[in-house]
């Protein structure tokens, strides 16, 4: 009996090895520290990309708040420029927990999302809700719920918010130029584009449903949660969909 248990445990440790291995080989690697853009400068968190967006008079807009609590690096990159708001693409810990060292910074987030953002709801990923028990949330005194469709302005600089119900119930892009800030929704990974992985996913096809109607929407190019910039996304999204 203790042989059979014992080959039956380690069978279990071997299929477990090889189905995490394909969850975090599915994982695109960063494309360096600062990914730069045009105008956009991306800043690896270690491990999640938060998107600066400057604006005319020496601020910025930054998509997502990044896994370090601290936001080192965000501040550094910023050179003391005023943040005039954070736009979320979701509620997951790595994209959320810089924004409690942005107090006085107004955190958008998309439609239904900020129970997430809280912390008063866990996400339904399998492997996402374990994460989200290990990380703690920040706790931010001004986060305001985005519409679908909204045109969000700071200073110069607008971004429409696009709903995109899948990763995470409140999931969302925001459009700006020729760029979509997909967050988790979309990554470029090899020459092509996926969702993240479904381990991580309130509800993986409902993402890709989703992702039909971010196709509507006159994007090229997204820079995303983990990989970075991602040009001819739009023809590798048809690619995915087909
Ligand atoms: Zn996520």
């Amino acid at each position: 009996v203790v042989a059979v248990l014992g080959a039956a445990a380690a069978l279990f440790a071997i299929a477990a090895g090889v189905f995490l291995g394909s969850i975090f080989g599915s994982f695109p690697t960063p494309q360096g520290a600062l990914v730069k853009s045009g105008q956009i400068v991306g800043v690896d968190t270690g491990g999640a990309y938060v998107w600066i967006v400057p604006t005319s008079d020496h601020g910025v807009v930054l998509i997502d708040g990044g896994i370090d609590p601290d936001a080192i690096a965000v501040h550094e990159a910023l050179f003391g420029r005023k943040v005039h708001a954070i736009l979320l693409t979701h509620g997951h810990g790595d994209h959320v927990a810089g924004i409690g060292s942005f107090p006085d910074t107004p955190v958008y987030a998309g439609p239904g999302e900020l129970p997430l953002v809280r912390g008063d709801v866990l996400p339904k990923g399998l492997l996402a809700q374990v994460f989200a028990r290990l990380m703690p949330r920040p706790a931010h005194p001004d986060l305001r719920e985005a519409r679908n469709g909204e045109l969000l302005t700071f200073d110069d600089q607008s971004f429409e918010v696009v709903h995109l119900p899948g990763h995470t119930a409140g999931s969302a892009a925001y459009l700006w130029g020729d760029v979509a800030f997909t967050g988790d929704s979309l990554l470029g990974h090899d020459g092509a584009v996926a969702p993240v992985h479904w381990v991580f996913a309130d509800d993986y096809n409902q993402n890709l449903d989703s992702l039909r109607v971010l196709l509507k929407t006159d994007f090229e190019r997204i820079a995303d949660g983990h990989a970075g910039v991602h040009d001819g996304a739009r023809k590798h999204l048809l690619e995915l969909l087909k």
